[in-house]
This record gives structure tokens, C-alpha cells and sequence, in this order.
């Protein structure tokens, strides 16, 4: 049997400390984040060389590796072997009596089979043999880890940015949808919530704008464990793949101001004090917006939070915007409310050409379907017709739509084949 070293597992009990080590003070890059969610475990690889480190991060009490480290501490997990057959290495192990913990091929991370040796075999050291598979789950992988898309409409170049993946209750995301359906689409953690992206996007012509800004690193451990907050891969770092500084930024525009798409929009100095994240834009947003996030009550305050906002009418940045508008040649704002009363979506027209950035209008592919709204939402039906209207559009111009949050699409068309609607995803 012919094995090479794959990957060197190392139980992590504080990630944050891990990577201060492994990708601040050895300089190695990590990889978007790996769920699996059979072993209640988060694997962050590091490539180094041929082979990489994974570091383990439990994410439930009852995951193996929460017990490895409440009994041993952080460390040295196991030492994984990549073969070519994993069904045929467990025959031979066996027939020459080596003791197995997995006595057949099991799913591990990265739509790859694994099967875990017995340290009474090998010696005192946790042996995995893994099989390389490529299958769907891997495809999307993939394309998470992927480097920053970059689209052209006309004259204008549209880059999906990234400030990482956060979670938000499944049941809300999909309102009266039962999770008999939804879970389909969107499966489920063992907090009954769903993954999301944060892309904001980035548009280039006579300035350059970026839509919404993400999360932000303001938000404390107790904020980031209940919205599951996965923001290895930031803003930052996607940014800084498309080439950009924040100082490259001249125009910030809000699609609304809750904290998932202006957490970003501010940071908090070394001195502590708070200030716009982008050095010399303005920030753009809808007066009626920014009058509800500064009044909030109690349906919306948890969404609202001051400190993503307030500071930019202090730093005198805030540009308010009263109605539907070109906000830069080629891009405009145009209400939807629903989600929020003064919600707004973009909408971007070039050579001909169309694409949108609908925001939490339809915040996920999963959100076509007419009946598919958020639990969020303010005034569904002012969602729904929207919407409605909106897709109604996106078929007939073949506009390029940009879903926020989805987990998996930056970007789509939506398509309509025998009444039948669909989106052809291009990322
Ligand atoms: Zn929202
Ligand atoms: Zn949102």
C-alpha cells in the first residue's frame, strides 16, 4: 500500500490563540472552514507544503475532540495517510492483525472516506487513512475557498467580496415555510441554525463603491458564539484579493443598517474609540433607514446595534439619501421596504446590461419561491410584492443577481422554463 502524508491533526481548544500562532506569527494562510457535521467538529486547514496542518475546533460538548481535550488538552490529534483505496488499505491492516477503529470507510472532511487505525496498532499515535473523493459536497467547498469573483456589466466591474459566515435560526430564515422543506436547502446545525454568507460587493466605474461591509470585528465572544460568527476568511483578506486598501474606497453604500451588513462600516482604534472603517468615503444611506436604526424598538432592536453607524454622522461622513436615485453613473438605490421599511436594493445598468444586489429581499437562493420569506421581515407582504415584482424583472432582462447571504452563490440568473423558475448559479 502506498500512503502519504496528508495532514497532521492538532486538537485546538481556543482558535482564536491558535491562529494567532499559526497564521499571524507563522505568516501560513488558512482555509475557509470545513463543517463536519457527524463529528460535531470544525476543521481549518493549513497548507504547509505538500501536506497541511488541520486545526480542530469542537463544536459541540459531545464532539470527540472536546473530550480529547478536556481530558489531555490542546494538541497532537492524529497523522493522517492519504491511500488510494481505503476499502482495500482496512482489508490488509486487518488481515495482518493491526487492530481498527473503523472496521469500514466512513465520510471525513472535504467529501473525502476516512477510516481511524488504533493507536494500539500504531504505536501510541491516532492513525486516519483518507480517500480523496470528489462529489458535490466537495464541489462546494471549493467554491467557498475560492478567490473573490469578478463580473463585468458594460463598464462597471463588480467583485463579490466576503467578511466570512455567520448563523442565524433556521425557522426565522424561512418563516412559514416548515423545516420539513427548508432543511433540504439549508441544513440545519444542532442549534437548529442555518449557515450564511456575508458578500458584500464591491463596484468599480467612475469611483469605487462597496455595498454593506459585513460584520466587522467589533462583536464580543458571547455575540460571536450565538451567531455561529466564522469570519477566518474577513473582509480584509477579500479585499486585499481583489487588490483594494480601504482607502481605495470613495462611496459606502447601506442596503439597510442592520448588523450584518453595517457592522463593518465602523472599527474600534487602538486608542478605543470608534471610526469609519473606510478612511475617505462617504457613507450613503436612506434617511427613513437611518431615522428607524436610531429609533429602534423592541422588534427590531436586536438587529439595530449604534455603534456600527452612529460614529459616521459624527466623523461627518453620513450622506442621507431621501428617495430612489443614481447613486454613482450606472448604479442606483431603489426601495423595496419589506425586510425593513426603508430596505433598499441596487440596482446596476451598463452597456445594455443589468445586475442587481437584492440584499435581504431574497437574502439566499433558497428565498425564490414566492412564499419563502423571513421570519425577519418587518412587512412580508411588502416583501412579497417586491420580490415578486422583482423576479418578474431579473427574467425578462436577464439581470445578473447577487444574493448576499447565500452559503454557496455569489451569483445568478434567474431563469423561467415552463413557468418553472430557476437560478443558474455563476459562481
Ligand atoms: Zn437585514
Ligand atoms: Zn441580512
Amino acid at each position: 500500500m502506498k500512503a502519504t502524508l496528508d495532514h497532521i491533526g492538532i486538537a485546538v481548544k481556543d482558535l482564536a490563540a491558535a491562529l494567532a500562532f499559526y497564521r499571524d506569527a507563522l505568516g501560513l494562510e488558512i482555509e475557509a472552514p470545513e463543517e463536519v457535521a457527524a463529528q460535531h467538529v470544525r476543521a481549518h486547514f493549513v497548507p504547509v507544503g505538500a501536506s497541511k496542518l488541520e486545526l480542530l475546533e469542537a463544536t459541540s460538548p459531545e464532539s470527540a475532540i472536546a473530550k480529547y481535550v478536556d481530558k489531555r488538552g490542546p494538541g497532537l490529534h492524529h497523522i493522517t495517510l492519504r491511500v488510494d483505496d481505503v476499502g482495500a488499505a482496512i482489508a490488509q491492516l486487518k488481515a495482518r492483525g493491526a487492530r481498527m477503529i473503523d472496521e469500514s470507510p466512513r465520510e471525513g472532511a472535504e467529501g473525502s472516506l476516512i477510516a481511524f487505525v488504533h493507536p494500539a496498532a500504531t504505536h501510541g499515535v491516532l492513525v486516519e487513512l483518507k480517500q480523496s473523493r470528489v462529489d458535490s459536497r466537495a464541489s462546494r467547498v471549493d467554491s467557498r475557498a475560492s478567490k473573490v469573483t469578478r463580473y463585468t456589466i458594460g463598464d462597471l466591474e463588480l467583485i463579490s467580496v466576503s467578511d466570512g459566515f455567520f448563523r442565524l435560526d433556521g425557522g426565522a430564515m424561512f418563516g412559514i415555510v416548515p423545516k420539513a422543506l427548508w432543511e433540504k436547502k439549508a441544513p440545519a446545525d444542532d442549534r437548529n441554525r442555518i449557515t450564511l454568507a456575508m458578500r458584500p460587493l464591491v463596484i468599480r466605474g467612475m469611483r469605487t463603491m462597496i455595498v454593506d461591509a459585513g460584520l466587522g470585528d467589533k462583536e464580543n465572544d458571547k455575540f460571536c458564539d450565538i451567531y455561529g460568527v466564522d469570519r477566518v476568511r474577513n473582509l480584509d483578506h477579500t479585499l486585499a484579493e481583489a487588490g483594494l486598501a480601504p482607502e481605495d474606497i470613495d462611496i459606502v453604500l447601506a442596503s439597510h443598517l442592520h448588523f450584518d451588513h453595517a457592522g463593518g462600516f465602523t472599527v474600534r482604534g487602538p486608542d478605543g474609540r470608534l471610526r469609519p472603517r473606510f478612511p475617505r468615503a462617504q457613507y450613503v444611506v436612506r434617511r427613513g433607514e437611518w431615522e428607524d436604526a436610531t429609533h429602534t424598538h423592541a422588534r427590531n432592536r436586536a438587529s439595530y446595534l449604534l455603534d456600527n453607524y452612529v460614529p459616521l454622522a459624527d466623523a461627518g461622513v453620513l450622506q442621507l439619501v431621501d428617495d430612489d436615485q443614481t447613486i454613482m453613473p450606472g448604479v442606483k438605490v431603489r426601495r423595496t421596504g419589506g425586510h425593513t421599511m426603508h430596505h433598499q436594493m441596487i440596482t446596476i445598468e451598463s452597456g445594455g446590461k443589468t445586475a442587481a444586489f437584492v440584499a435581504d429581499l431574497m437574502p439566499t437562493t433558497a428565498h425564490l419561491a414566492e412564499p419563502w420569506l423571513m421570519g425577519f421581515d418587518l412587512y412580508p407582504m411588502d416583501t412579497l410584492a417586491a420580490k415578486t415584482g422583482f423576479v418578474r424583472e431579473a427574467v425578462e432582462k436577464g439581470t445578473l443577481v447577487f444574493f448576499e447571504h447565500d452559503p454557496a452563490i455569489a451569483a445568478g440568473y434567474i431563469t423561467e422554463t415552463h413557468g418553472t423558475r430557476s437560478i443558474q448559479p455563476l459562481s
